[in-house]
């Protein structure tokens, strides 16, 4: 099978992880996808020369300038996009006509699949028309929409048409029990080390590129009886000790984290105490006696899968990536 080439998502500030770092990261991607057009031109502005993909396409009439200025490719998946090209001036673009496959959410249906593709290819401002789809259960083998079957649906509306193809989110490409063939594929999560659906990252072998870190600021010894922080929601039932960490939901930890979440006190593995406050959170000391003010404390990511993290606390890693606050300050490994 000859290899496929990738668009390397970069979405959401690169899930959280800065577009700056992602340009470098992915110098040999073959092209970068996202959705935010001024973060599109930013990465022109920044020097990437090669292919960038607007995955839900312009919004509106003002963005075609930016498509047309900044050479970007497009995802085609409503009229009103059609209408946008049909009226757009001198311009060579690659578009991308979306089908949708069985997720309804974005693209044309199977029905109008063919008759939109020529009427794409007809116009003068689109130098050549791409497919795509996007599968919405690749991480589930139970679900009744499965990827083969919309693959199927894809396969059927596109047959004969002369285009190149892609497929293929994290999950696709890392849990999908068939093979789906595809000229570019198109994986975002696990590129930073993140994995869809429950699987275990440690299965892929994939490192963290984010680890979210921070120290004890205090330190407090409880008595039986003795509560940790709002709504006194942990009560001490023995004497212990628990330290207090600079990291709340305001960095973007999630505030839903229960009691029990897994966090790292100078490497060694502990748990979360209490209700997530804006600036703090608790942690049990219990297994590190030696840990004092200072001590450093990992949230995430090295050591301690994001995945793990978002499950405790009722999520999914990609929300804990894109949601790292402003406020935390950012070093770039090996820089
Ligand atoms: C976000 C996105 C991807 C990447 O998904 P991951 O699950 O992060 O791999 C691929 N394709 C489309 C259309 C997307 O919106």
């Amino acid at each position: 099978m000859p290899l496929s080439r990738m668009w390397a998502v970069v979405k959401a500030d690169a899930y959280g992880h800065g577009l700056q770092n992602a340009l470098r990261a992915f110098e040999s991607a073959d092209g970068l996808a996202l959705v935010e057009i001024d973060r599109a031109v930013a990465l022109r502005e920044m020097g990437w020369t090669k292919p960038i993909l607007l995955m839900e396409g312009m919004f509106d009439r003002s963005d075609w300038a930016a498509v047309r200025d900044y050479r970007l490719e497009t995802v085609v998946h409503n009229d009103e996009q059609v209408a946008i090209l049909a009226e757009a001036g001198e311009a060579a673009i690659p578009v991308h006509l979306k089908v949708n496959s069985g997720m309804n959410r974005l693209g044309f249906s199977p029905a109008r699949v063919r008759d939109i593709f020529h009427t794409l290819k007809a116009m003068p401002v689109v130098s050549k028309v791409s497919l795509l789809t996007h599968f919405a259960n690749a991480d589930n083998p139970a679900a009744v929409l499965t990827p083969a079957r919309q693959m199927q649906r894809f396969l059927d509306c596109t047959a004969g048409l002369d285009a190149e193809i892609s497929l293929s989110n994290s999950a696709a490409l890392l849990l999908a029990t068939q093979q789906l063939h595809c000229d570019w594929i198109r994986p975002g999560v696990m590129l930073y080390g993140g994995v869809p659906g429950n699987g275990a990252p440690q299965r892929y072998q994939l490192k963290p590129a984010m680890t979210l870190r921070s120290a004890l600021i205090a330190v407090q010894d409880l008595q039986p009886g003795d509560s940790v922080g709002y709504g006194s929601l942990f009560c001490a039932h023995a004497p212990m000790r628990i330290g207090v960490v600079a990291c709340g939901y305001a960095d973007g930890y999630p505030r839903h984290a229960p009691t029990g979440t897994p966090i790292l006190v100078d490497g060694v593995r502990t748990q979360l105490l209490g209700r997530v406050s804006m600036d703090m959170l608790s942690v049990d000391l219990t297994p590190v006696p030696g840990a004092r003010i200072g001590s450093s404390v990992t949230l995430w990511g090295d050591g301690l899968p994001i995945d793990e993290v978002a499950t405790a606390a009722g999520t999914i890693g990609y929300e804990l990536m894109c949601a790292v606050a402003p406020r935390v300050r950012r070093e770039v490994r090996g820089s």
